[in-house]
């Protein structure tokens, strides 16, 4: 177990980030380095001319948006010494954002090229599997957390499309909800992305089905107020990524952000970057998008990150270390342990995110 007590308490107060994906927060540099040093081909030459094909700046569709992911994964999926080095430069940029705690997800399958079927994005077939890609990516984050005082977890992603199949309305395919079921026998932790574009019918799936812990997401819920209501009750978490559902068209401008609802009913909802390379962001975007347009306020931010500890899937000593880390860079009393933990048995976390047309995850690690 890695201490907290490195960081640094001056400054911007500590945040804490659960829902971002590994492989949409690879450094623009480090794309170009393996594409030439791999003799890949890739769409742009310099830093700006990649951030121009694959960031966004406006809306897109969901299928658009994935798009992007075939245009830069070449460069680093089967290659050891790239995946140990995106997860190693995460957590550098993750610090410089003053996170203190991160759960970062991926799927082991897209960044492999063995025992797995398909191969993805056009590689030819090696000897890298799921297996050594998940032991590669928890090397660089080891790493990452003893140079920059730091500390994350990972939670492993399964694709709502995969293995070969196509995805109809919000419905489960059997080898998930067997996973999921493994999951909470196991006591593997578990997330879902649901009610992003999708309905609050999918949000129902994942508590009820996959007996998820978290919603990734999670905006369409508002549309069903009992479920809503019952998920409240449950004091349920959402994953709000306000940037990412902007530009994904999740949420509709002329419209009221869910975020907004949660902020006013105090739910229990972080803040988050979710895919930062192709959102061109960093978690202060997040924050000074909710700060300047929908009148968030310093005391919320601490609220939401101080339920964003108590939601992670860290073990519960872990976790009051975490929550005594904040509790003291935000100057409030270490009252933390007073207040009710979530149950959080495992080590391991599993996550089940589902990007609604079809591009479900799940995941788990330590
Ligand atoms: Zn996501």
């Amino acid at each position: 177990m890695r201490s907290l007590s490195v960081l640094s308490l001056s400054s911007a107060p500590l945040q804490v980030e659960l829902h971002v994906h590994l492989d949409g927060a690879i450094r623009p540099e480090t794309i170009l380095y393996y594409g030439r040093k791999r003799g890949i081909a890739l769409p742009a030459d310099t830093v700006e001319e990649l951030q121009t094909v694959i960031g966004m700046d406006k809306p897109l569709t969901l299928p658009g948006f994935l798009a992007k992911f075939s245009y830069y994964m070449p460069a680093i999926a089967g290659c050891r010494e790239a995946i140990r080095r995106v997860a190693y430069e995460f957590l550098e940029t993750k610090a410089k954002e003053r996170v203190a705690y991160v759960e970062v997800r991926y799927s082991p399958h897209l960044l492999a090229n063995a025992k797995v079927e398909p191969i993805f994005w056009n590689q030819a077939e090696g000897d890298l599997t799921p297996d050594e890609v998940v032991a590669l990516v928890c090397q660089g984050l080891q790493e990452g957390e003893s140079a920059f005082g730091i500390k994350a977890r990972s939670i492993l992603c399964c694709m709502r499309d995969q293995p070969h199949e196509t995805i109809e309305g919000s419905s489960l395919f059997p080898g998930h909800v067997r996973a999921y079921e493994e999951a909470v026998r196991s006591g593997v932790h578990r997330t879902v992305h649901a009610g992003e574009v999708g309905s609050a019918e999918v949000v129902r799936e994942a508590v009820d089905k996959l007996r998820t812990e978290r919603v990734g997401h999670g905006y369409h819920t508002l549309e069903d107020e009992a479920l809503y209501q019952r998920l409240r009750q449950a004091d349920m978490h959402f994953e709000v990524c306000p940037w990412s559902s902007y530009l994904t068209g999740a949420w509709k401008p002329e419209t009221e952000h869910a975020v907004i609802r949660f902020k006013n009913d105090k739910a229990n909802y972080s803040l988050n970057t979710d895919d930062p390379l192709i959102f061109k962001s960093t978690l202060d975007t997040d924050y000074q998008m909710t700060k300047r347009d929908m009148g968030f306020t310093e005391e919320e931010f601490k609220r939401l990150n101080i339920n964003a500890a108590k939601s992670s899937f860290l073990p519960e000593d872990e976790k009051q270390e975490l929550l005594n880390l904040l509790h003291k860079a935000y100057g409030m009393p270490c009252s933390a342990s007073a207040e009710a933990p979530r149950t959080c048995d495992g080590p391991w976390a599993l996550a089940a995110s589902s990007l609604p047309d079809g591009f479900a995850s799940v995941q788990l690690l330590p």
